[in-house]
């Protein structure tokens, strides 16, 4: 058997490691397109809050500094999160790339992490944003209900339980979460628009930034998402010029950033 059959038996024919960030308001259908970029690129799904727990747990010296600021009732400083991102991103689980989820949540913090990736050589390849309008939102979430068991997530149009209010799981009675209702949703909204409209023009700036339509049924929208990767994959890719700059652009930004 040649090579590459073997490759493609064996889906080594995928292990270009894979850089991305996903950008999403709540029930966009994010947490889905991250479970599938997870598995099928065999990347590791970093999220801030996930990172910053597990510092504050394994005591590191940069978890110990969150955890002090945290209890003192302030903010971690971006400084510290992305010095904790540069660790994280290093890591073994990291060999076949990485999908960001929640980060960055500011212009600061994009232009500090490309200068970041820029410095490793590891820049991003793209950036998904999953676009939905409000009104859409609104009505997706209010339909959802969640499995107390196991986490799983149906929606009453479109994707119903098998059994009307049972987990297909576990059997399971299925909850609508309080934090689904729309007074909490349209809040979460407004506050997810006033902190990720600059990131996404950061990024749009520099040329990485994807956007697909979210109102689509969740396979199409699957199907648009891996066209894109691939196509930021492909070496002959615009993107490549667009990133040079940025790099240049935005390495002095990063480093006045982070003091
Ligand atoms: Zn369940």
């Amino acid at each position: 058997m040649s090579v590459i059959d073997l490759r493609r038996l064996t889906g080594v024919a995928r292990q270009q490691a894979l850089r991305i960030v996903l950008i999403g308001p709540p029930g966009a259908g994010k947490g889905t397109q991250a479970a599938t970029l997870k598995e099928r690129y065999g990347l590791a799904h970093v999220s801030t809050g996930d990172m910053l727990r597990e510092e504050v747990r394994r005591q590191s010296p940069l978890g110990s500094q969150a955890r002090a600021l945290m209890a003192a009732g302030k903010l971690v400083p971006d400084a510290l999160i992305l010095d904790m991102m540069a660790q994280r991103l290093q890591q073994p689980d990291v060999s076949r790339g990485f999908l960001l989820d929640g980060f960055p949540r500011s212009r600061a913090q994009g232009e500090a992490l490309v200068a970041m990736l820029a410095a490793q050589k590891q820049p991003l390849h793209t950036v998904v944003q999953l676009d939905l309008q409000d009104e859409e939102i609104v009505r997706r979430l209010s339909l959802r209900r969640s499995c107390p068991a196991c986490g799983r997530v149906y929606h009453l149009h479109s994707n119903p339980p098998t059994l009307h209010g049972l987990c297909d799981a576990d059997g399971s009675a299925l909850v609508h979460r309080e934090d689904d209702n729309e007074v909490t949703i349209r809040t979460r909204l407004s506050v997810f628009h006033e902190q990720t409209e600059p990131v996404i023009e950061f990024f749009r700036s520099i040329g990485l930034l994807r956007r697909v339509d979210a109102s689509l049924p969740i396979d199409h929208v699957e199907h648009l998402v891996e066209r894109l990767i691939q196509g930021a994959l492909t070496k002959s890719s615009p993107l490549r010029t667009s990133r040079r700059l940025a790099v240049s652009k935005y390495r002095s930004l990063g480093r006045s950033l982070r003091g």
